[in-house]
């Protein structure tokens, strides 16, 4: 594993199909400058050092009151400074933000929003299914973490692995302040920021309460980790995620479909303009994720870590380690959950569990 793919990385390790599809690495990208996306709105790139992302794009909304924010970056003295500098590039401070809206929990979004708040006095916003992760997964992590130990051992990690693993997020925890958000937006809720139409759309999958935003009047999708011009977001499976992670996920998906769009605002890369086509894009890797799966297990039954060690990856098995090896069986599992709501696998209940397919694909794979 590199250097540039720390534990606050969330995204998994990608298949190297997608990597080929999509030309030159994001790491040989320039770094973004401070931009206007729209009168009024201003893309500010917050740095994430250490971390193959490298940056987490602030939007910021100009209005009569001051500055509101989507997403703030994670907590580090470097961070809120850059965010202090970009504002001040935009023509407001820190201080004037009146609010920020968190579209998840992950820190590289929602790390930096107590400090902004402790600044300022805005109010913070995120969804109720991701601030009701706040205290078990950053107040108080130990119970979290033996439940993240025990799903390792259902999933077949190797012993010497299980404590490594366990612990693989624990470095990104100074990187949040885990505050209590002040407003919470259910779907179709529209944040108070005058002078924009904005819709809250509820898209879980890569974190339980993902949010994506509307803006009407300019025909914007604002689109979080959700929805990315490059990089396929990690799924994982996880004590906090809910059954169906990946179910969600596309159904997530399909809920962006009817949306008028002119230009894609996500929080990490850059800015794009055909929404639908990545839409299909993502449905496609994932429809070749299952495919992968099924030919694993046609050969017979494994674990969900044997699965994942034989799938493909941009880099080969033994160089994804630690936190980015946990998102690549988790991301595994999230497959195989998903297929086996839709009747094509089943698992027994051993430790490890063993994954194989269900008779009836069996018998349809073997008329073939
Ligand atoms: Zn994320
Ligand atoms: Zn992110």
């Amino acid at each position: 594993m590199t250097s540039t793919s720390g534990p606050g990385h969330s995204h998994a390790p990608a298949p190297p199909h997608a990597q080929r599809a999509r030309g030159a690495a994001a790491a040989n990208d320039p770094f973004p400058d401070v931009e206007k996306v729209r009168p009024g709105l201003w893309s500010v790139p917050v740095p994430l050092p250490n971390n193959s992302l490298r940056y987490v794009l602030v939007y910021v909304f100009e209005t009569d009151r001051g500055p509101y924010l989507m997403d703030a970056g994670w907590n580090t003295d470097d961070a809120f400074a850059a965010l202090q500098s970009g504002l001040t590039e935009v023509g407001c401070d820190v201080a004037d933000v009146q609010g920020v809206m968190v579209t998840h929990i992950h820190p590289d979004h929602y790390g930096l929003a107590g400090r902004i708040r402790e600044a300022s006095g805005a109010w913070i916003s995120l969804h109720p299914a991701d601030a009701e992760l706040i205290h078990d997964r950053y107040d108080e992590p130990d119970d979290l973490l033996d439940r993240v130990a025990a799903a390792l051992r259902q999933m077949g990690a190797p012993s010497e692995e299980l404590e490594p693993l366990r612990n693989a997020a624990m470095p990104v925890r100074p990187l949040v302040d885990p505050v209590v958000p002040d407003v919470l937006l259910e779907d179709g809720a529209q944040p108070e920021v005058p002078g924009w139409d904005l819709t809250a759309i509820w898209t879980p999958g890569h974190s339980p309460g993902h949010l994506c935003f509307y803006e009407a009047r300019n025909e914007l999708m604002l689109s979080g980790d959700h929805v990315l011009p490059r990089i396929t977001p990690n799924i994982p499976f996880h004590p906090q995620a809910g059954a169906n992670p990946l179910g969600d996920y596309l159904n997530s998906l399909d809920k962006l479909e009817p949306y008028e769009v002119n230009e894609v605002l996500p929080a990490h890369e850059y800015r794009f303009d055909d929404l639908r086509t990545r839409l299909e894009e993502l449905r496609q890797h994932h429809r070749d994720r299952f495919t992968e799966v099924i030919a694993i297990l046609s050969e017979g039954p494994h674990t969900a870590w044997d699965i994942a060690e034989h799938m493909r990856w941009s880099r080969s098995w033994d160089d994804i380690a630690g936190f980015m090896r946990r998102a690549a069986v988790g991301e595994t599992v999230s497959h195989l959950r998903a297929l086996e709501i839709d009747g094509i696998v089943q698992v027994d209940d051993g430790e490890p569990s063993l994954w194989s397919l269900s008779e009836g694909t069996a018998a349809q794979r073997a008329k073939r």
